[in-house]
């Protein structure tokens, strides 16, 4: 079984109702760890930790981060963040293997001197920017969001070492390690799986990131707001795609984010499943 860790921030909105009670069953696992941004109390429970400030600055502009804090959500948005950049800490000192990280916002629209829908920072590229003063060299995002991870795109268009693999609306870019892979719409569970299965593989394998970032965005599920008339269980036989992947290239080195997404029943489906699998649970 893998270590995993579980990253709670507390949010705004109606998406996470559930949460945490939906995780009943998972948290207690011997193999699950949970890190949670205000009862950080109990046995067995650790805190989830803000975003530090002096590392804000190593990935986006002081302007930037002026504008945020000029929103009244700034400290919520360090937290948001903050379970990403920690997720990577624990991966790297050995304490878990894998991780979910719950985000009060998103971050592929979250680019070195711009925001916009409803990201802030960059949770992803905080932790490169964090695990790069590691010595740890190759990164890899895989952003399975509905829309184009601009901010992301922004912040490592000219760092060869890492690869972006962006699943979108347009072939944007199949360049430098930094690839767009047009999931038309509509389109079907097996059409996008298997055009998300024949685009990752070679080149995950072919690039061999030490770490994998997944920007987990269910807003393609029918009904969403960016919908492609994929189902729910689509995006769990996406996390065992990328769970194998992360096994066989990046020593199990898989940190997924939560991204887009406004339903609270397939955030509620589809989150616990996900943490089964990282977990190697099989009881759900
Ligand atoms: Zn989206
Ligand atoms: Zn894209």
């Amino acid at each position: 079984m893998k270590r995993t860790g579980i990253f709670f921030a507390y949010f705004q909105g109606e998406r996470l109702k559930d949460f945490p009670g939906a995780l009943e069953g998972l948290m207690d696992k011997r193999n699950v760890s949970y890190y949670d941004a205000v009862y950080g109390t109990r046995d067995g429970l650790f805190y989830l930790e803000p975003v530090a400030e002096n590392l804000l600055l190593k990935v986006h502009s002081k302007n930037m981060i002026e504008s945020v804090m000029r929103t009244g959500d700034y400290e919520s948005a360090l937290y948001s963040a903050g379970g990403t950049v920690q997720a990577a800490e624990e991966v790297r000192r050995g304490n878990i293997d894998n991780a979910f990280v719950f985000t009060s916002f998103g971050d592929h629209h979250a680019g070195r001197d711009f925001y916009h829908g409803m990201c802030y920072f960059n949770g992803a590229a905080l932790a490169i920017a964090m695990l790069k003063e590691k010595k740890i060299k190759r990164f890899a995002i895989i952003d399975t969001d509905s829309h184009h991870g601009d901010g992301t795109r922004d912040i490592f268009r000219r760092d060869a070492g890492v690869l972006h693999v962006c699943f979108c609306d347009q072939d944007y870019s199949d360049q430098n390690s930094k690839i767009d892979v047009q999931i038309p719409n509509p389109t079907t569970d097996e059409a996008c799986l298997s055009k998300m299965k024949q685009a990752l593989i070679p080149r995950v394998e072919g690039f061999r990131p030490e770490y994998i970032f997944w920007e987990y965005g269910y807003d393609a599920t029918k009904g969403e707001y960016g919908d492609k008339g994929i189902s729910r269980d689509s995006h769990i036989k996406l996390a065992e795609l990328i769970k194998t992947v992360a096994d066989e290239v990046s020593k199990g080195r898989l940190i997924a984010i939560l991204c887009g997404g406004s339903a609270s029943d397939v955030a509620t489906y589809t989150i616990p499943r996900i943490i089964s699998i990282l977990a190697e649970l099989n009881n759900r």
